[in-house]
């Protein structure tokens, strides 16, 4: 099998690092400071906090540690059940399993790939406790219809909007949503520290917990110690790294929407091949990551389609897989009857093309010609 060249590779996302990211790290070495004490953490919580509209920011380690301490923070534990998408990253169902809560997934809505409101209601239960919202690959949840929801059974709102910096909802950022709200800056999102996450929230006391929670539970008295802790810390070389991206963020906004807009152009030919909403009723499609779903007409899977486009030079990463099909949660005897055939679909023929903000539209010009060739070959 031969592949392209290794410089001809098309990868399905390179970070872009080229405004004041080397001018804050070198900041921090010249100041020494490289720990969480460093000023660039405080600043990247106000200035996320800011964004969104929410009082705090508690810079984490990662977007699933964040979760995680969401779920914590808000005090859910055994025999508490949190209403999850099925279609997403485990990150949100382990936030909810590490805090000996229940995790209960329902439906992907078939267009806008997020959950599916009419699932959500379906799940609530006197057990519910929360609903975690996660916006999917730069389309958005219906958080209107979620908000109802929680107001109406008085349900907490989780709002992981890792995939959806920036973005907005009837023009209300996302992030704005959450009793605590959630991101990640891992290298692939519209904002990296490398690796990272921050939680924001308008409530002093969750605020505090997720930063007790986030360091070690220390009290007054140092080395103290009145509940288990962890070290979900962010250093401040890697929210140097933050504040650099988040200057340019309505740029890497702009070159999103102008890729999908490109590949939406360069695929209306390729009429077994569906491509994302534009714009769902609430919220312009930002494009995270430019997902296409093979039509059940084609005989052929989105592994198949990956594995060849990769011996083209063109990087794909598959659809999530669904959460109730997961060998450790089935192990687990989580997520039994669990009725997502929408998620199961999306699991098998969904996949994503190079989606970075440096693609070139020649670059996307050869990702749609090597589709079509695997396609119609
Ligand atoms: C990336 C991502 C996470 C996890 O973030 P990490 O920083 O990689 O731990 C959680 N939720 C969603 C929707 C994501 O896309």
């Amino acid at each position: 099998m031969t592949g392209a060249a290794v410089s001809d590779f098309i990868p399905v996302c390179t970070p872009v690092l080229d405004g004041n990211e080397k001018r804050y790290l070198a900041e921090c070495i010249d100041s020494g400071w490289v720990s969480s004490e460093g000023p660039f953490v405080s600043r990247l919580e106000a200035e996320m906090a800011q964004l969104c509209g929410k009082r705090h920011g508690v810079a984490l380690s990662s977007g699933t540690a964040a979760l995680e301490a969401a779920v914590r923070a808000l005090q859910l534990g055994e025999g508490d059940e949190v209403i999850i998408p099925d279609f997403t990253i485990i990150s949100c169902a382990l936030a909810v399993i590490r805090c000996g809560a229940t995790p209960v997934a329902v439906d992907a809505n078939p267009y806008s790939w997020c959950m599916d409101i009419k699932s959500v209601r379906a799940a609530i239960t006197p057990r519910t406790k929360a609903i975690m919202a996660v916006h999917i690959y730069g389309l958005t949840v219906d958080m209107p219809a979620i908000r109802e929801l929680a107001a109406e059974h008085g349900l907490f709102i989780i709002e992981d909007a890792a995939e959806a910096h920036g973005q907005t909802i009837n023009g209300a950022p996302c992030g704005s949503f959450g009793d605590v709200s959630v991101f990640s800056f891992y290298p692939n999102k519209l904002v990296t520290t490398g690796e990272g996450g921050m939680a924001l929230t308008d409530d002093d006391a969750i605020a505090a917990r997720l930063r007790s929670l986030r360091n070690l539970c220390f009290t007054e008295k140092r080395f103290v110690h009145h509940e288990l802790g962890w070290n979900w810390r962010m250093s401040n070389v890697q929210a140097a790294l933050g504040v650099a991206q988040l200057e340019r963020l309505q740029d890497a906004i702009a070159a999103k929407i102008a890729m999908g807009r490109s590949y939406d152009a360069l695929l209306a030919p390729l009429h077994d091949v569906r491509t994302p909403m534009r714009r769902t009723e609430h919220s312009e499609n930002h494009y995270w990551v430019y997902g296409i779903v093979l039509s059940r007409n084609l005989p052929i899977d989105a592994e198949y389609v990956m594995a060849r486009l990769h011996e083209k030079g063109i990087g794909t990463r598959p659809f999530f897989w669904p959460m109730h099909e997961q060998p450790v949660f089935q192990q687990m005897g989580l997520f039994e009857g669990a009725d997502c055939p929408v998620s199961s679909r999306l699991g098998r023929r969904g996949l994503y093309i190079p989606s970075g903000i440096g693609i070139t539209p020649e670059e996307q010009q050869r990702v749609v010609s090597a589709l079509r060739e695997v396609l119609l070959p």
